[in-house]
């Protein structure tokens, strides 16, 4: 019997030798009132919903990301990213913030014209949301330093101009709120990661697009567009 070594995605921890073992990434769909308005929804405030994005699609730090096959309408969303460090299910929101290891920005990378024929025809986002590289994260910052985020400046700029721009206090669903709601639906365990839902102005980026992205008191990202296919961690 032949066994294969299938590397554990990690992500790198401030202040720490460890790494934080990735093991499901959800997202949140439409969480900011902006967003779901130019994305053509109503933002009135339904429950939230959300998709996965394979462990294996965090890009640590971000650096070059390969423009992905099969689009050419490739959108970056910037977001606060929840780190959970205790699992649990049907976790109340008063109690959810005990559940959080520590936040990061991430980028959920979506292919929007695959994304719109899905949502179009009713079929599942993946081809959309669930690439390679598809989730560029830096690395995670503890609660200890940053304390419990709730507010803050989150932005995105392409080649040094402002494209997204928000506040978190502006989520339709706070980050405990959401937390509450997820844990209804799936087992929440130690490495999984929460990406919270991006601001608006969201809008297309090329090969050759340089993207930084922040959050006030957490961190900044940058990532550097390119032709071809970027080295993949599991290939290396
Ligand atoms: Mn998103």
């Amino acid at each position: 019997m032949t066994v294969f070594h299938v590397p554990q995605p990690e992500i790198p921890v401030n202040g720490s030798s460890a790494n934080f073992p990735v093991h499901r990434i959800y997202c949140v769909g439409r969480n900011y009132a902006a967003h779901a308005r130019e994305m053509g929804n109503d933002p009135d405030r339904e429950p939230p919903f959300y998709f996965m994005k394979p462990a294996d699609s965090t890009v640590p730090g971000g650096g070059d990301v390969a423009y992905p096959p099969r689009t050419n309408d490739l959108h970056p969303e910037v977001e606060l990213v929840v780190a959970i460090g205790t699992g649990g299910r049907n976790i109340a929101s008063d109690s959810a913030s005990g559940h959080i290891f520590g936040y990061a920005v991430g980028i959920d990378l979506t292919r929007r014209d695959l994304q719109m024929d899905a949502k179009n025809a009713g079929r599942p986002w993946d081809t959309g949301k669930s690439f390679e590289q598809a989730a560029p994260i830096s690395c995670i910052h503890p609660i200890a330093e940053t304390g419990h985020v709730t507010s803050g400046r989150i932005w995105l700029t392409v080649n040094d101009s402002l494209r997204q721009e928000g506040d978190l206090g502006d989520m339709i669903w706070n980050v405990a709120e959401a937390i509450a709601e997820l844990s209804t639906f799936f087992t929440l365990a130690a490495g999984d990661l929460l990406f919270t839902g991006t601001p608006a102005g969201v809008g297309a980026v090329v090969v050759g697009d340089r993207v930084s992205a922040g959050i006030d008191g957490v961190d900044t990202l940058d990532v550097n567009f390119v032709q071809g296919t970027s080295d993949l961690f599991w290939t290396k």
